[in-house]
């Protein structure tokens, strides 16, 4: 087992970490920039160390400040969270050239899935469904393009290889506009993500966005945890998760989890990921893969019981899984709320200091956060300062208590996005289930 395990994150999923290190009798670095001396892990762990000032390049994305940081504390393994280096493949490199393990994939499996391009060629021979589209990058011949596009059938959208973050798309509606967006997206692409290969695919109008949470070991196992549905969400940004999909039979989850099971014994996968895909008349078609634990993790954890951050750790200690697939069974219903510190309206960031917090509670309610009262919320880094996830025996069950917890949350001097929270789990149409990922964005009038 790793002794001494760095936290190379910060905020709710460096805690998170922080206590399956601490059920396992992991030892624990806390890695933080300057603004974060006073965060809850940083207080938590065994040892902190400083890794340099508050921006994260500086700090979080500064690789040889954390691999010295790993060096002076006699840590063993590093552990990247979501976000900063998480599908950082040099780093994931750098950690294990440098004698750490890496809490994660292989190098160059994260290379691999990092890439759209290479990562959609791979699901293809692995058996994994994709969105019709170009068979790899898109060239230079224009006359060529226009017959690819007219082949998959607008609209289609031109997508950067190296893009995320929902950055980096064009969806392109006609013949006429098709050339200009392509240029255009690879120059942005160039700019953005220093690779200018773009890629077409069909445009999905109205598809639901489901991803299936896999594990697999150095042994040669893979099982997958059941699905999730991601399809609350504002400018590509996820909003509210769930588990299971609405809609989703046992039959179509154990199908389809079992090809994303094949496909990581096929590239071979080591640790958590997701397979995220767009459904849209029953139909699943991949778009990519998360090399990484994902913000949305307690939903799959919450109705399986499986905790996803020991497997992750045992994993990467060289141990098989402690679950086969027969032992996964999936049970209620459970719904997750990313709590932002923004304006419910404008979404415009709120950092500042935290007066009064008073966090739910009760059957089935889970608060994964690292505020408390005095806590001051940097202006620097993402405004997600929590996730309320509620969880019933029924799918109705969990968004009572979700609303529950919703109006007895209290956070006090900066402000949230718990008001448009209450209003979806008040929405009739996401309380039906099954929405599309264009629904918040029309709810709210963009
Ligand atoms: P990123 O890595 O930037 O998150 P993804 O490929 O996961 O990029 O796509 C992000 C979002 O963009 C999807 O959740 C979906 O809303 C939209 N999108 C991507 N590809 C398509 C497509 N072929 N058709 C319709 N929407 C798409």
């Amino acid at each position: 087992m790793l002794e001494k395990i760095v936290i190379a994150n910060r905020g709710e999923i460096a805690l998170r970490v922080l206590r399956a290190c601490r059920e396992l009798d992991i030892k624990t670095v806390a890695v933080h920039s300057t603004a974060d001396a006073e965060l809850k892990h940083v207080l938590l762990a065994d040892e902190s160390v400083c890794i340099g000032p508050a921006p994260s390049v500086e700090s979080y994305l500064n690789i040889p400040a954390i691999i010295s940081a790993a060096e002076v504390t006699d840590a063993v393994g590093i552990h990247p969270g979501y976000g900063f280096l998480s599908e950082n493949a040099d780093f994931a490199e750098r950690v294990e050239s440098s004698g750490f393990t890496f809490i994660g994939p292989r190098p160059d499996t994260i290379r691999l899935m990092g890439d759209k391009v290479s990562a959609i060629e791979a699901m293809r021979k692995s058996g994994v469904p994709c969105v019709p589209g170009s068979d790899g990058p898109l060239g230079e011949d224009g006359d060529e393009n226009i017959r690819i596009a007219k082949e998959i059938g607008y609209p289609v959208i031109i997508k950067a290889a190296g893009g995320g973050g929902g950055r980096g798309m064009r969806v392109v509606r006609s013949e006429a506009a098709l050339l200009n967006a392509i240029s255009l997206t690879k120059s942005e692409a160039l700019a953005a993500f220093n690779n200018d290969m773009v890629y077409m695919e069909k445009f999905l109008e109205n598809p639901r966005h489901i991803e299936f949470q896999v594990l697999a070991d150095t042994h040669g196992n893979a099982i997958h945890l059941g699905e999730r549905d991601c399809s609350m969400q504002r400018r590509h940004q996820k909003v509210v998760e769930e588990a299971p999909a609405p809609g989703i039979d046992a039959e179509t989850r154990a199908r389809m989890g079992e090809r994303c099971a094949e496909a990581c014994r096929k590239i071979g996968y080591r640790g958590a990921g997701t397979f995220e895909f767009l459904y849209e008349n029953g139909e699943f078609y991949f778009i990519e893969m998360n090399t990484r634990l994902q913000v949305e993790h307690p939903v799959t954890e919450m109705i399986t019981g499986v905790d996803l951050v020991k497997q992750q750790i045992l994993v990467a200690s060289g141990e098989p899984l402690s679950y086969k697939q027969e032992d996964i069974k999936i049970k209620g219903h459970a719904m997750e709320c990313r709590i932002n510190a923004e304006d419910a309206k404008t979404f415009m960031p709120s950092p500042g200091r935290i007066t009064q917090v008073h966090v739910p509670g009760g059957l089935g309610v889970r608060v994964d956060t690292h505020i408390y009262n005095g806590y001051m919320v940097p202006p620097y880094y993402d405004s997600m300062i929590g996730k309320l996830i509620a969880f019933g025996d029924s799918r109705s069950i969990a968004i009572a208590r979700m609303r529950n917890a919703l109006d007895e949350m209290v956070i006090e001097g900066i402000k949230t996005n718990i008001k448009l929270h209450q209003d979806i789990f008040r929405d009739a149409g996401f309380i039906s289930g099954g929405t599309n990922i264009h629904y918040l964005e029309k709810k709210l009038g963009l």
